[in-house]
């Protein structure tokens, strides 16, 4: 996202050539610039301890499209804990072994996802009412069901070559 108008002051930004980083948007008021970002989100890889993946679909996406859990980091929140926060909010799991696999970005919304693994503690699903339905599948039935260049599927086959290393 570029940022127009200061956050502060509400002032116009103008652009200002800081150092390596070439042009800013900068705030002649509070004299401070004002970088531009991706907003910060985690998708979950959620493994069972007999090796398989949570996938589920939301009530409000495409009928029969299979995703992972994913949500935006909250202010002062830690990329690990936003994967705790958001995998016992969509799916009532509790998740140990949080480990970051890879980035992506996603250009529709903006978003720089950050992609882990995580291992449940527990198999039963309490659902939030944005999931429609969870299950566990095996990696090949997963591999089957996530759309072809979905960022799930990138984070589950980038999973997958790190655990071949
Ligand atoms: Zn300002």
């Amino acid at each position: 996202m570029e940022i127009k108008f200061c956050p502060q002051c509400g002032f116009k930004l103008k652009a200002q050539i800081i150092g390596d980083e070439g042009e800013v948007p900068f705030c002649s008021q509070c004299s401070r610039p004002w970088f531009g970002f991706s907003y910060p989100c985690i998708i979950a890889l959620v493994v069972n301890e007999i090796g398989k993946i949570a996938l589920l679909r939301q009530s409000y996406g495409d009928p029969g499209r299979y995703v992972f859990v994913a949500g935006y980091i909250k202010p002062g929140e830690r990329a690990e804990d936003a994967v705790c926060r958001e995998v016992r909010e969509e799916l009532g799991l509790e998740v140990e072994r949080v480990k970051y696999i890879n980035s992506y970005y996603f250009e529709k919304h903006d978003n720089l996802m950050l992609g882990f693994v995580c291992r449940a503690l527990n198999s039963g699903f309490t659902l939030s009412c944005e999931v429609e339905t969870a299950d566990w599948f095996s990696i090949q039935e997963a591999l089957n069901k996530l759309k072809d260049g979905s960022i799930a599927r990138s984070l589950l086959l980038d999973y997958l070559k790190q655990e071949n290393l």
